[in-house]
């Protein structure tokens, strides 16, 4: 049965994306709708809904989606980024799948929007 989660879909290859790395427990593609030249999800294999979800447990993969998408920006000419997760709809949460953001290739403002 197909799941209805849309990055479960997308990790599982029901929903094409543009794959950036994958290994056993994590997944990394760029986002559908890129609000900075270099913007790409890093995302854990397990469905977890959002950095509210984390369990002890789950510590060591949230370490590793970071690491994983610092690594990433630095290949893709954004060394110097915003890794950021958004948790709850109020925060601009829309997929309920947890995911790092990566955002780079500009000169990015704060505080966000
Ligand atoms: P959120 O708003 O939940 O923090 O981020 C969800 C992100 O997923 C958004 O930046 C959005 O553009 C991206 N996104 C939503 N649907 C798709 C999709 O089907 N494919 C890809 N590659 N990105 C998606
Ligand atoms: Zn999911």
């Amino acid at each position: 049965m197909s799941s209805p989660c849309l990055f479960c879909r997308i990790i599982n290859g029901e929903i094409p994306a543009k794959k950036l790395y994958e290994d056993d427990e994590v997944f990394a593609f760029w986002d559908i709708s890129p609000q900075a030249p270099t913007h790409f999800l890093v995302i854990p294999k397990k469905h977890l809904s959002g950095p509210g979800a984390i369990a002890g447990e789950d510590e060591a993969l949230i370490g590793k989606l970071i690491r994983i998408g610092a690594q990433l920006a630095k290949e893709n000419g954004a060394e110097q980024c915003r890794l950021v997760m958004n948790n709850g709809a109020e925060a601009g949460q829309t997929v309920f799948h947890l995911h790092l953001h990566v955002l780079g290739g500009r000169t990015l403002s704060w505080p966000p929007g």
